[in-house]
């Protein structure tokens, strides 16, 4: 098997006895391929070939320092390949450290020896256990009970204590058998360093490896190794690690499983969640998804009793209770500044009382649009349908989907006025705002500009944990997993774009951001003499029956409603659906490769849409279009996927094109 776009594999020769070693399945091995040599994955060894003789190339070399892949591994690959119509070596080989594919022996034999000799004697003692409440127990226990497959729901609200249920399951799991090893999915690995560091403070003497894509490519295959050689015994990742060699997993656990970023959204577009729940099924081992506003698919699985539910219904530190949610009518309150009176009343009491606030709006930049009053020009992207947003401490216009990069102009391109306006507004621009209403105040904004740097993020959260920071704006880059102490107040700034999206999706996904985002607030429990702890959300829409079971913490008949309409509707997870997406110089290239794709063969039991352009048509100046495929059978549009595919591949077309199984953005 080779990394290649090609869907097949290739044979080679291997001359018997001319070394010490007999290739074995599942060994990589360095192999000529065209005029480059190549790191291949041997999946089967066969005396006969149907090529002839002549024709076969001789491997060149196999990396028998490194133990073989484990055919429950290539099987995982081949379901993903299968699942989400990708070639078998485009899974199974980009996630294998480039160091050992290319020909780097020495750095590969220096980190072997490395990871044996540092970690021979390893033990799984916990450290500094606290004592768990009833709810936290009865969950630990049910992991611990689960000797099989068991896929469990631990719905649990935020603060509650997730992440002790899953260290305390984890140690539980190693007293018992010492060589096991375990999974740990996080959406953002630098957004949560607090858990990476409560796992490696949990257990000093076990050596966890972290997966993720910001790995320097010597550190990647030291933890690849050393998860692949069974030496780490915990393994947390984002969504790649899901395809990790482990030989010895036996628990896996997805942190924020409902969290969109567990899904890829290029190249192999797998759900790593998905992948996991299809792994622990092949090893018949338990899997454990927590959240504390569950995915519908996983809410509906849980409903119906195919995921076991465990529940944690209240916050974990003693006297920390769940934030007071409140609305404040904007058309009411007039906003100043992007800030309504109530909301700066609540930010000067929390100064007063020094204790930090945190301001939720979930768009970067200064201003989404520059704007002429006198002609109605608006900074469009040159190259997309899409405003250039306007950078002010950059000095910029910057498109967030090209990455087209404009000075600042001064004057209007159509008519020349000079007095150009910043509309709506963005992070930059409120934290500018509060500068000038709360001069004595530290204000920090975290977002992706701010923190473009590496160990920028690290920095600025370590110093909110410091208390150097006052007030915290941010966009959903501050939502995620934090423990801020000494946090009592969160504003939501502007959630109402949301609610009237085109995409089904996007209320159950502001429901669970607003969720983890007045989760910050009250975690450490009320002080003498401190505030309660406060959510306010600034609406023009206080009547939007989200905001309502938002206010009554009441994810379970929010989740309920709408698995409700999603089933009226005849929405996922009531069907499922595969969206194949082209793009184009010009458009109708695209409208008519998807409009012959879906014309070239019969369908039944598969509902194909009219093909249409793309929300956000055009990209960096390529336009999109997209074919959206729904039905009630998983299994019949596979099958219809794998007759399609090949069809696809053969037709003649100037449009480029990808299929997105179970697709999240449509
Ligand atoms: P979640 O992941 O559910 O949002 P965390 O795991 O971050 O919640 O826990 C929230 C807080 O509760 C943390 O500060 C944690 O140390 C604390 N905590 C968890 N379990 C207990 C317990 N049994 N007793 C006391 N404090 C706890
Ligand atoms: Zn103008
Ligand atoms: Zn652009």
């Amino acid at each position: 098997m080779l990394d290649t776009p090609i869907d097949q594999v290739f044979d080679y020769c291997w001359e018997v006895g001319e070394a010490a070693s007999e290739p074995v399945p599942g060994q990589f091995v360095l192999v000529p391929f065209g005029p480059r040599e190549v790191m291949g994955l041997i999946v089967a060894v066969s005396d006969t070939s149907d090529l002839p003789t002549e024709k076969l190339k001789s491997a060149l070399a196999i990396r028998d320092q490194v133990h073989p892949v484990a055919d429950a591994w290539i099987a995982l690959c081949r379901f993903a390949a299968e699942y989400y119509q990708r070639p078998l070596g485009e899974v199974a080989l980009p996630g294998v450290p480039k160091n050992l594919r290319t020909a780097k022996l020495v750095a590969l034999n220096r980190a072997l020896k490395k990871i044996a000799d540092g970690f021979s004697n390893q033990d799984a003692t916990p450290f500094g256990m606290p004592a768990l409440n009833r709810a936290q127990e009865d969950a630990v226990e049910a992991i611990d009970a689960a000797r099989a497959y068991a896929p469990m729901l631990l719905y649990g609200v935020t603060g509650s204590g997730k992440t002790e249920v899953y260290l305390q399951a984890a140690a539980r799991l190693l007293a018992r058998t010492p060589d096991a090893q375990i999974l740990i999915l996080v959406p953002e690995i630098n957004l949560t360093p607090q858990l990476e560091s409560n796992v490696r403070a949990r257990f000093p003497g076990l050596h966890v490896a972290t997966l993720h894509s910001g790995l320097a490519e010597g550190e990647r295959m030291l933890s690849w190794l050393a998860a692949h050689h069974g030496h780490a015994r915990i393994v947390l990742g984002t969504r790649l690690a899901v395809l990790a060699s482990l030989p010895r997993l036996a628990l896996i656990i997805i942190d924020e499983e409902h969290d969109p970023s567990y899904k890829q959204q290029e190249g192999l577009r797998y759900s790593a969640r998905d992948l996991a729940v299809w792994r622990a099924r092949q090893l018949d081992i338990p899997i454990v998804l927590g959240s504390a506003t569950p995915s519908l698919e996983s809410w509906l699985h849980a409903q119906s009793r195919r995921y076991r539910r465990l529940e944690l219904r209240e916050r974990a530190v003693p006297d920390a209770v769940l934030p007071t949610v409140r609305l404040i009518n904007m058309e009411r309150d007039r906003p100043i500044e992007g800030l309504t009176s109530t909301l700066m009343t609540a930010l000067r009491l929390r100064l007063e009382r020094r204790e930090q606030s945190l301001l939720f709006l979930n768009r970067r930049g200064y201003a989404p649009v520059l704007h002429c009053d006198s002609c109605g020009w608006l900074s469009n992207c040159l190259r997309c349908s899409a405003f250039m947003v306007l950078h002010r401490p950059e000095h910029c216009l910057r498109c967030h989907h090209c990455s087209l990069e404009l000075r600042i102009p001064r004057a209007c391109p159509t008519c020349g006025n000079v007095d150009l306006q910043p509309m709506g507004r963005g992070t930059q621009r409120v934290e500018e705002g509060l500068q000038r209403l709360f001069p004595e105040a530290r204000i920090l904004r975290i977002d992706a500009d701010s923190t473009r740097r590496k160990g920028t993020a690290q920095a600025a959260f370590d110093s909110v944990h410091r208390g150097e920071v006052d007030i915290l704006i941010g966009t959903q880059m501050v939502a995620k997993g934090h423990d801020f102490k000494n946090l009592t107040l969160v504003g939501i700034l502007n959630p109402d774009t949301a609610l009237f999206s085109h995409d089904y999706r996007a209320s159950e996904r502001l429901f669970a951001q607003l969720m983890q985002v007045s989760g910050r607030a009250g975690r450490a429990g009320q002080k003498e003499g401190g505030s309660a702890s406060e959510v306010w959300i600034q609406t023009r829409y206080p009547q939007h029956p989200l905001y309502g079971a938002l206010m009554a913490h009441d994810y379970d008949r929010f989740a309920d409603d709408l698995l409700t309409e999603r089933q009226q509707a005849g929405l996922p997870p009531f069907v499922y659906q595969a969206l194949l997406r082209a793009e184009a110089r010009e458009l109708q290239t695209a409208l008519d490769f998807l409009q012959a794709a879906a014309g070239a063969i019969d369908h039944p039991g598969i509902t194909i849409n009219d093909p249409i352009p793309m929300t956000m048509t055009r990209v960096a100046n390529v336009d999109r279009a997209q074919l959206l495929l729904e039905s009630p059978s998983r299994p019949a549009l596979q099958a219809f996927l794998r007759g399609w595919m090949p069809l696809l591949r053969a037709m003649r077309t100037r449009a480029r094109w990808s299929l997105e199984v179970d697709p999240v953005d449509i």
